[in-house]
């Protein structure tokens, strides 16, 4: 551990360095008003390291769309409850290349999604989940969710029917996936719980506390006697966020950040050091790839001024 570090004080000199430029590059994401009216100047960032404490700066406290960055919640959900071989048969491992609503690829694959964190690949995990659930299935994410943030997340309902409302892509890519026999579940039923996962509302905070098990290989955030993946579990998902997790844009992530990393078009993003921490960044304005511009800025800074990295 980095003891040495005085984590408080590295972000709120990030927030110091960084605060003026929020809003100035990117765009906030505008496909439903619950998002386009979000201030683009908003920044808030938190940590919680593997041993329970915790650092806040900013706009840290603030709750906010959390969109994909609930298909690591999910995956890892799939992940606990069923067994891996028969989920890694219907959803590939391997980076796209392609924008994160893609369906260029679900064609020449025969509608198997190239990987969990694509949009397609968190459809196919939604079945999966509604398998497994039922009718229980977003109550089931939502209380898992509220589980490993220590305290209830609840769901935005304005994002989860604005996202029903306007999300034909969404709805073209469960066809599609239909149509090759790929979903087991009604199209409406799978989006139900797809749109409720992007509409959950959590603050950084919550967020580094949550996604804390991926830092301390698979246990509890707050309860170290309970696994809620396997070690090589929440490795391999560390290891899908580095390839797969900010979509297009994995290799730039991974070549000035070096850490595993989940991003959401609300603007946050997680990060992952194994074994240290888990960070998590919100700026609502995004850039081309649909990842928060001064999100990536700010961890570029963390690891400079604290060193850390997973290689
Ligand atoms: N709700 C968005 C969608 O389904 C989530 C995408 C994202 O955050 N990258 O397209």
């Amino acid at each position: 551990m980095n003891s040495s570090l005085d984590f408080q004080a590295v972000l709120d000199d990030i927030v110091h360095t960084l605060q003026p430029e929020a809003g100035r590059e990117g765009k906030v994401a505008s496909y439903i008003p619950a998002l386009a009216r979000v201030d683009a100047h908003r920044f808030g960032i938190a940590l919680r390291t593997c041993d329970g404490h915790e650092a806040v700066a900013g706009d840290g406290d603030v709750p906010f769309s959390i969109q994909s960055i609930s298909k690591l919640f999910s995956l890892t959900l799939a992940m606990r409850h069923m067994p891996e071989a028969a989920l890694w048969a219907r959803i590939g491992r391997e980076p796209s290349g392609n924008p994160f609503n893609s369906l260029v690829q679900l064609e020449s694959e025969q509608g198997k999604p190239r990987n969990p964190f694509i949009n397609a690949g968190a459809i196919a995990v939604a079945d999966r989940i509604v398998e497994l659930y039922g009718a229980d299935a977003r109550g089931t994410l939502r209380g898992f969710l509220s589980h490993l943030a220590g305290e209830p997340i609840v769901f935005d309902e304005e994002v989860a029917a604005s996202e029903a409302a306007t999300g034909h892509r969404n709805l073209a890519l469960a066809h599609f996936m239909k149509s090759f026999g790929k979903l087991d579940h009604p199209v409406a039923e799978v989006l139900d719980l797809y749109f409720h996962q992007c509409a959950l509302a959590l603050s950084c905070r919550q967020l580094a506390r949550a996604a804390s098990y991926l830092a301390r290989d698979g246990a509890h955030p707050a309860n170290a006697d309970e696994q809620v993946v396997t070690e090589r579990q929440a490795r391999r998902i560390n290891a899908l966020m580095l390839t797969c997790g900010t979509y297009d844009a994995a290799g730039e992530f991974a070549f000035r950040i070096g850490l595993p990393c989940k991003s959401g078009v609300g603007g946050g993003i997680v990060a992952v050091v194994p074994d240290q921490l888990t960070l998590c960044v919100w700026s609502p304005a995004l850039d081309a790839t649909g990842n928060s511009h001064l999100g990536m800025k700010a961890l570029e800074l963390f690891v400079a001024r604290t060193g850390l990295s997973v290689f």
